[in-house]
């Protein structure tokens, strides 16, 4: 978690603030900083943790209370910085580079540069420092450790220790830009009293097989699955997740890491019932993100919906992917694909180009021209939303460039005058179901996009495929028209699956 800011009067040695807890940054050198209380993104997990009664604070102090998303205890809300540039904590007054409630502010405040976080294993709480702060990059060692003492006995006083027992999420995860100062023997005794103990794995290419074979073994992904029972589908946002997997009685479980904590992006996976896995995969996730609503199970299949229910789980759908008849993306006949077909036409007639295997020494050319797509998209006016996909799907792209062949993708390209000006990226679900996981194609060229399209589904109909499915339409208008232009044959249900809130 994150920030200080900024204290009534400099001073150079440790010294205690509110609740006898040493603040080390001298206020000079706060207000000289543009680090705190500053974040790149909306969702940031550096965004600081309230708990009840420091929430009440705040609001005394004339936060309001709407920045709260929970009175229970939460990370507050940011707000656009009006500088133009990310996020700022709403109670950070840019004019003055102060904070509003600064002798109220919360816990994870009060401690930075100091940070509470787990290590790499998630075994051990400890105390770090964080090297964003300027302050601490230049403080001598002897300072840092005297400072980092005092905080380590006062985070592991009984008071202290009680308070982060009650709300875990104040010990943040792993940071590698955290240096770790000493392990807090309290506090992880207390946090991971009576909990499970899960040993859970690092996802890696090396787990494809075995995430494939018990996908192969599921109920639910049989027939006609969702795009996401697929290695690929996941493993291409590892630049925005931590992906783990666990044996849970018998069955793999698939968690990700996210800025708000841990949840499950698959159902409990392999053959037999899913009662004991999942209630064992619901602790795990409970016990490391206390009450958030984070806890959830993502992409789970229209088949287990009733057992689900039965069970007392919530169950509510969320984007269906859609899926298409092979036959019908391949041959676009008919009256209702005489739009997609007449834009094939005049690609053809204009430009010519034929469907190319995609070859890693693409990889280059792909990627600029993602940059190029990107800025088209932006030109034609996307929204916030669009805009945040598209800065997401970058990492993605490159991770499915780079490493479509270990993934198991099918990819293709066309060039126009030499030049790549499309690439499309698929695998396949089962023999019988091809996915189309990523398509781009120049916008400024007429038809080129119905044409990859088309191609590469007939080429994936061709090996045998009978339907397509193409993902969902992220809750997006243009893409869900996109998706329609083509008469899917089916919306193929997907839900996310909680607790009942007790
Ligand atoms: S509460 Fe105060 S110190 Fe903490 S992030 Fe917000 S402005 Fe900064």
């Amino acid at each position: 978690m994150t920030s200080p800011l900024v204290p009534a009067s400099p001073m150079i040695s440790p010294r205690p603030v509110g609740h006898s807890l040493l603040q080390i940054v001298p206020s000079a050198a706060c207000l000289r900083c543009d680090v705190c209380c500053r974040f790149p993104e909306k969702d940031s997990f550096l965004r600081p943790f309230f708990t009840a009664d420091e929430i009440q604070g705040a609001v005394a102090a004339g936060l309001a209370p709407e920045l709260f998303p929970s009175p229970d205890g939460t990370q507050i809300n940011l707000v656009p910085n009006p500088s133009g540039e990310g996020y700022i904590c709403p109670a950070f007054d840019s004019t003055t580079s102060q904070c509003r409630v600064y002798d109220v502010r919360p816990l994870d405040c009060r401690l930075y540069p100091f940070a509470l976080m787990w290590d790499r294993a998630h075994t051990q709480v400890v105390l770090g420092w964080d090297t964003k702060c300027p302050y601490m990059r230049d403080a001598s060692s002897s300072l840092v450790e005297q400072a980092a003492e005092a905080v380590a006995q006062w985070i592991e006083q009984d008071n202290s220790v009680a308070t982060l027992a009650q709300y875990p999420r104040l010990i943040g995860r792993f940071q590698d830009d955290v240096i770790v100062l000493r392990a807090l023997v309290r506090v992880t005794e207390r946090v991971q009293a009576g909990k499970s103990s899960v040993h859970t794995e690092a996802l890696g290419l090396q787990d494809r097989g075995r995430l494939e074979a018990a996908l192969a073994a599921s109920a639910g992904y049989q027939g006609t699955p969702l795009a996401a029972a697929s290695f690929a589908y996941h493993y291409v946002w590892r630049h925005r997740l931590t992906y783990l997997w666990a044996e849970l009685h018998g069955h793999l479980c698939l968690f990700a890491e996210s800025p708000d904590g841990l949840f499950m992006v698959l159902p409990p996976l392999g053959e037999g019932p899913l009662a004991q896995p999942l209630e064992a995969a619901f602790r795990f996730m409970r016990e490391r993100n206390g009450d958030s609503s984070v806890t959830r199970m993502e992409n789970v299949p229209e088949a287990y919906v009733a057992e689900l229910r039965a069970f007392g789980y919530e169950v509510i759908g969320k984007e269906p992917d859609y899926l298409y008849a092979a036959a019908d993306l391949a041959d676009l006949a008919g009256e209702a694909y005489r739009s997609p077909r007449a834009a094939c036409n005049r690609f053809m007639r204009e430009q010519g180009g034929v469907l190319e295997p995609y070859d890693l020494r693409d990889r280059t050319a792909c990627l600029s021209l993602f940059q190029e797509w990107r800025e088209q998209k932006q030109r034609a006016g996307s929204d916030d939303w669009a805009e945040a996909l598209l800065e997401d799907a970058a990492g993605a792209h490159e991770t499915a460039l780079s490493a479509g062949f270990e993934l198991g993708l099918t990819g293709a390209v066309v060039r126009v005058a030499g030049r790549i000006r499309a690439y499309t990226m698929g695998v396949w679900l089962n023999p019988s179901v091809f996915c189309v996981l990523l398509e781009v194609a120049d916008r400024d060229i007429v038809g080129l996009g119905p044409f990859v399209f088309r191609e590469f589904c007939r080429q994936a109909r061709a090996k045998g495929a009978c339907w397509i499915n193409t993902m969902d339409d992220s809750g997006l208008p243009s893409l869900a028209r996109a998706k329609h232009w083509y008469h899917p044959a089916r919306l193929l249900p997907n839900y996310v699956v909680t607790e009942f809130r007790r």
